[in-house]
């Protein structure tokens, strides 16, 4: 009884700070369509998804019972053109949160503007204690759920927290069963033998590199030699530590779900490397850990929270050390706190912007397929490069001429071409 009363307690909370996410999402979004002097109608329009649904899924687990799974697909917007967003296994998913993130989805895809409205799904299960073949059921049971909703032309999803190409090639292939042909362009974020695009893996890393390295020009910062903090090991994150010691900067912190590690002398980023799970796990390896909390007050030029949401809060965001924070994860700064960092002259580069790489790749995975002609590594490499470059500066110059925060003119430029989308269709 006790036990349950606490994990109760755990979900509520969880529930309450991503109820908060999404009602601060629509604060901004309301403040950036009132900025772009859009109707009321606008704001209702976009201020929900348009479509969301949910779905029981059965597994039969390898222990003969069956368990129930319950997930989600959430379609902001579809004025601009099919939805797209991954699909997240975490036990944390939870209805607002994917609401929310469908939402994040519109913003990018204006952002890098891409022809694709915001969507996004998540299945309540914990895939660090499932095997492979209970993940191959629950994965082909969302796809099955969801088949009427989905599509090349309709919603296309992606990788996001604790999925993979392993999950999407699941996918695809369930998807492909029963529409009776061979779906490539139905799903992103596959492996490169199954029509995956060269970059993909390591796409949210490169956008965010290329954003660290445009707004390290805005501070005449050099990268070389510039102090980094990175909280998170994931896919994100990991592949972003390696890019900043690769290009000469210092990384000076990391850290995963169970704490941190912290050297002012910079990490072995390599030897971590190596020594990290699938999960992003590496500081169960060592005996003097901080925490995250810590973590990020700690002393550095660069910081970028690459972790969970809500960690840069109005409690911390006075004692922030760095000079450029760039949000490689979804949600990590409240409101609150992007205004704190803002005042004392941090330059801030939001979720929405920072993140898009993943996103951008997958659009360029998604026109292969439907081309059915691949292109090189180079080629997807100066593309992304060409995208995060003009988004960068887009939502920069648009803060300057408006006095905006960086977040508030990202969301300037992501909501606006939903919007216009929305008019020129006659639903406004
Ligand atoms: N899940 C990633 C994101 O949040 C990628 C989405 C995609 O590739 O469609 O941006």
């Amino acid at each position: 009884m006790g036990a349950t009363m606490v994990i109760d307690r755990g979900q509520q909370k969880e529930e309450q700070e991503s109820l908060n996410l999404f009602k601060s999402t629509q604060t901004v979004i309301k403040n950036a369509l009132d900025n772009l002097g859009y109707t009321d109608e606008t704001f209702e329009l976009l201020k929900e998804p348009v479509r969301l649904l949910t779905v029981r899924i059965p597994v039969k687990m390898d222990d003969g019972s069956v368990k129930i799974f319950t997930g989600y697909r959430s379609q902001h917007n579809d004025a601009v053109g099919p939805t797209k967003g991954g699909v997240r296994f975490h036990p944390q998913v939870n209805v607002e949160e994917v609401k929310a993130l469908s939402m994040w989805m519109s913003l990018k895809c204006g952002i890098v503007n891409l022809p694709y409205g915001g969507g996004k799904g998540g299945i309540i299960c914990d895939p660090r204690e499932m095997s492979f073949r209970e993940l191959e059921q629950l994965s082909r049971g969302y796809v099955r759920a969801i088949s009427q909703i989905v599509g090349p032309t309709k919603d296309i999803p992606a990788p996001d927290v604790f999925t993979n190409s392993q999950i999407m090639a699941w996918m695809m292939d369930e998807y492909s069963r029963i529409r009776e042909f061979d779906s490539p362009g139905f799903i992103t974020g596959k492996p490169v033998v199954l029509g995956g695009s060269h970059g993909r893996d390591s796409a949210t890393a490169t956008g965010v590199t290329i954003c660290i390295r445009e707004a390290a020009k805005k501070r005449h910062l050099e990268i070389n030699g510039a102090e980094v903090i990175i909280q998170g090991f994931g896919n994100a994150g990991s592949y972003l530590a390696k890019f900043m010691h690769d290009a000469g900067a210092k990384v000076v912190g990391i850290s995963d779900a169970y704490g941190a590690l912290y050297d002012p002398e910079g990490l072995d980023i390599d030897d971590l490397l190596d020594r990290r799970d699938s999960f992003g796990t590496v500081t169960n390896l060592f005996k003097n850990t901080i925490t995250n909390k810590e973590l990020l007050e700690l002393p550095c030029d660069i910081l970028v929270p690459a972790a969970i949401s809500n960690q840069i809060t109005e409690e911390n965001a006075a004692n922030i050390k760095a000079d450029i924070v760039v949000e490689a994860a979804n949600g990590p700064t409240t409101l609150e706190a992007t205004k704190i960092l803002t005042e004392r002259g941090v330059l801030l580069v939001p979720d929405v912007l920072a993140s898009a790489g993943g996103v951008t790749v997958s659009y360029f995975e998604w026109v292969q397929n439907n081309q059915g002609y691949y292109w090189t590594e180079e080629e997807v490499a100066n593309r992304l490069y060409k995208a995060m470059v003009e988004s960068f500066n887009k939502v920069y110059d648009m803060s300057q001429t408006h006095h905006a925060d960086m977040r508030l003119a990202a969301y300037m430029v992501g909501i606006k071409k939903v919007a216009e989308a929305s008019r020129f269709r006659g639903w406004i």
